[in-house]
């Protein structure tokens, strides 16, 4: 069945085309072949304004920060906290000094790992974790059960892929410490029922920390509203540069850890018998923070917010709708990841043809999608394959890009018939 000439293709919500403008890198060529760009998952893409912004900053205001009473180092700063703010505004974060830039989401799971876990977790004590994590929120909570012994809990999922809310709940004891859960999973695309997780585990006296790696760039992130303990998210996916992200965490929180890092910046005095640490955020800021990368950021959630995050979320939805119902359609095609609330990720397997054959198949036709484990090899061992392929939406994808996918999967099935 030629699926994509039975379905209609809905009514644009929103005008991508424009969108794309700002966007240098959608004009390429690849193989050929206009660049059809689904890896957001993994990283998404640049606009000018940002790229503009970091230019400015490097070209006209760089310094470094917080040590200099010179003009330039003063501009520097005013700027990163400026960032600060603006983040701070993205997130509705109480507090500015909630919001500490860290290298990205793995480094502030690990930053709570260590400022918290290591200092509050012990032998015995238990962590919930869930069978979507992705690894960054796996490994360090594992190095620290291995460290402290203690125990990680892991609460599993259903055939869709979404996590089991009554087998959570069980596994909650005089024992459990900490819970870290997705907001959004990269592999399949769940949105997990965060808000009521987190209720549930604050009832128990638990704190909560989100990985945000995947929510932030696609949805209107309220930390207040969700009363999470930390959340956590990077800078390349939300159209920011690399090497830049956050973890939000609350005050009481971020003021009874310990620092995870030491070095300048992260202290208030030392002397070879002690040292006094800084304040929050600047406690877990040690050394010259990726001050362009930081700005840069802040530029990115400027032009998020001025699209608006919830045009965003619909416009993407209506990608992955779009797609879902082609893709439903395909003999030999399936789909792994049917939560009933998901984001804009699709993870498929096409019958006979290896995702990495999948994946460079695409890549001939200009259409860049992920192919592997994405980091979450539990959740391939749930669904019981080695691998999918991973098509991802931005805001500035277009449903005629969802038909040069399907034309380009159909492709792939021609050549291994
Ligand atoms: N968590 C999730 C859900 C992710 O998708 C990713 C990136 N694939 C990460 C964490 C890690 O992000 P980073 O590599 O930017 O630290």
């Amino acid at each position: 069945m030629n699926t994509s000439q039975t379905i209609l293709r809905p009514a644009p919500v929103f005008d991508a085309q424009r969108i794309r403008a700002d966007f240098p890198i959608l004009k390429l060529e690849i193989n050929g072949k206009p660049l059809v760009y689904l890896d957001n998952a993994a990283s998404s893409q640049m606009p000018q304004q940002v790229i503009d912004r970091l230019v400015r900053y490097q070209t006209t205001q760089h310094a470094n920060v917080n040590r200099a009473v010179h003009t330039l180092s003063e501009i520097a700063t005013s700027e990163f906290e400026a960032a600060r703010h603006k983040l701070q505004h993205f997130i509705n974060a109480r507090e500015e000094r909630e919001v500490i830039f860290t290298s990205g989401t793995t480094d502030s799971i690990n930053l709570v790992m260590h400022g918290y876990g290591r200092k509050f977790i012990g032998a015995g004590d238990e962590i919930i974790l869930t069978t979507l994590e992705h690894h960054s929120n796996i490994v360090p909570w594992q190095m620290l059960a291995e460290e402290k012994g203690a125990k990680l809990r892991v609460v599993p999922v259903n055939d869709a892929g979404e996590l089991l809310i009554d087998e959570y709940e069980k596994l909650f004891n005089e024992r459990t410490r900490f819970v870290g859960v997705m907001h959004v999973s990269n592999a399949l695309g769940t949105i997990n029922p965060i808000r009521q997780m987190i209720a549930f585990a604050h009832a128990r006296g638990v704190p909560v920390l989100i990985d945000g790696a995947q929510a932030a760039p696609h949805m209107q992130v309220d930390v207040q509203d969700l009363d999470c303990d930390f959340y956590a998210f990077s800078g390349h996916k939300l159209c920011g540069p690399t090497g830049i992200g956050i973890l939000y965490g609350k005050a009481e929180q971020l003021e009874r850890m310990q620092p995870f890092k030491g070095g300048g910046d992260m202290i208030l005095s030392v002397t070879f018998e002690k040292t006094i640490y800084n304040t929050i955020p600047y406690k877990f800021e040690a050394g010259t923070p990726p001050i362009a990368a930081a700005i840069g950021l802040g530029a990115a959630v400027d032009y998020l917010s001025g699209i608006g995050m919830d045009a965003i979320a619909a416009h993407e939805h209506a990608l992955l709708d779009y797609a879902t119902v082609q893709m439903k359609q395909m003999p030999g095609v399936r789909i792994i990841g049917t939560a009933r609330h998901k984001s804009a990720v699709l993870s498929f397997t096409v019958d006979g043809v290896h995702p990495h054959d999948v994946g460079t198949l695409l890549n001939q036709e200009g259409i860049a999608v992920r192919t592997g484990h994405h980091c979450a090899q539990p959740v391939m061992q749930r669904f019981r394959v080695p691998a999918t392929s991973r098509a991802s939406f931005a805001f500035y994808n277009t449903m005629a890009e969802v038909d040069a996918l399907i034309a380009g999967i159909r492709t792939v099935q021609k050549v291994f018939a």
